[in-house]
């Protein structure tokens, strides 16, 4: 089965498996008397993290969505306030437990994006201006819109837009090393003029478990607090640690082969009854509109998967498809064969 669902599906490699094994671990859920980790492998991960994305410290957490809400809520957005979002980022589509009147309450405001998924830095001024947003997010690279990439100079022109009106700028940047990778320059180019960041080591970095948070020495004590009040310390985390470490040797490199095979299977499966915007497959995702296919995502998701492919449908026109590092370029010709043969035999 040639799995293309998503980017999380990617295995802890040999090295990784080896490193976890070795890892000296200690007690995460506890601190020395600088307010560090107990646990020495998080120590490096965390440092780690923080030199890559250009920030003073960083917080090892359990998932991407947990390292979001920590940060929205070190930010300090509180039960009635709007953050500034836009509508199908990933915390408005799939952390709804923000937006939850009985959970965090908090309330999104909108602003408006193009076709690929760039916020529209004129609406947001606006919008800043005179609403009372306590906090603008960012998501790059754009999961919904098919892995898009926000520019150095946009991310600068939209933060520096916030800053103006005293609102902080939080990046959700689960896929930050693939659009340092698009623009091939370093990630904190990317990372730095955002107040926090988050990033996944579980996606197409390839590690099992984590994601980081990055930001100010203050903001990431006040987060590691808060970390623990939600659940999320874990003790020995070092065995997990472990593997991170090992995921960003090189990643930015690395990601660059995922988007090769992307851009290849996009060019080549790109047709009437499969219509991809190529120039939106910038990374290692995949959208497809098959609305005049005349069947159903699920419907052709079933189909494809008896020939051996998995695809994720996101909406009834539309498949999602994600290169990482455990599928290989054979992999992608035999999904052109697979996806071609489907289609040509369907309907010539
Ligand atoms: C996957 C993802 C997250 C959440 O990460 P989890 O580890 O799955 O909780 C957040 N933002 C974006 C853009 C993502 O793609």
């Amino acid at each position: 089965m040639i799995d293309l669902r998503s980017d999380t599906l990617s295995k802890p490699s040999k090295e990784m498996r080896k490193a976890m094994y070795e890892a000296e671990t200690g007690d995460d859920g506890r601190i020395d008397s600088f307010g560090r980790s107990e646990d020495p492998t998080v120590r490096r991960l965390e440092d780690l993290s923080a030199e890559i994305s250009g920030h003073e410290a960083a917080l090892f957490c359990n998932s991407g969505t947990m390292a979001n809400y920590i940060a929205i809520l070190t930010h300090e957005a509180q039960r009635g306030d709007s953050i500034l979002t836009d509508r199908s980022s990933h915390i408005s589509r799939s952390e709804k437990g923000l937006f939850m009147e009985h959970l965090f309450g908090l309330t999104p405001e909108f602003y408006p994006v193009d076709d690929h998924g760039i916020p529209d830095s004129d609406a947001i001024e606006n919008i800043v201006k005179n609403g009372q947003s306590r906090l603008l997010l960012l998501e790059n690279t754009h999961n919904a819109y098919g892995g898009t990439c926000i520019s150095v100079s946009k991310m600068k022109k939209l933060c520096a837009i916030a800053h103006l009106y005293s609102a902080p700028v939080h990046l959700d940047g689960a896929r930050i090393f693939n659009a340092a990778a698009y623009f091939d320059i370093d990630v904190k180019a990317l990372t730095s003029p955002a107040d926090s960041m988050m990033f996944c080591l579980s996606k197409g970095l390839g590690a099992p478990v984590g994601s980081m948070l990055c930001g100010n020495r203050d903001f990431i004590y006040r987060a590691r607090k808060l970390r623990k009040i939600l659940g999320g310390s874990m003790r020995q985390a070092g065995v997990i640690a472990a593997a991170g470490i090992v995921a960003l040797e090189d990643a930015v490199e690395k990601s660059k082969v995922d988007h090769e095979n992307a851009l290849y299977l996009a060019r080549n499966i790109n047709t009437e009854y499969m219509k991809i915007d190529v120039d939106a497959v910038q990374t290692n995702i995949i959208i497809a509109d098959i609305s005049s296919s005349g069947r159903s995502a699920a419907h052709l998701v079933n189909e494809l998967e008896q020939k051996g492919l998995r695809l994720q449908a996101i909406s009834d026109t539309k498949v999602r498809m994600a290169t990482y590092k455990d599928i290989s370029a054979e992999e992608i010709k035999k999904t052109v064969s697979i996806i071609n043969n489907y289609f040509n035999n369907k309907y010539l």
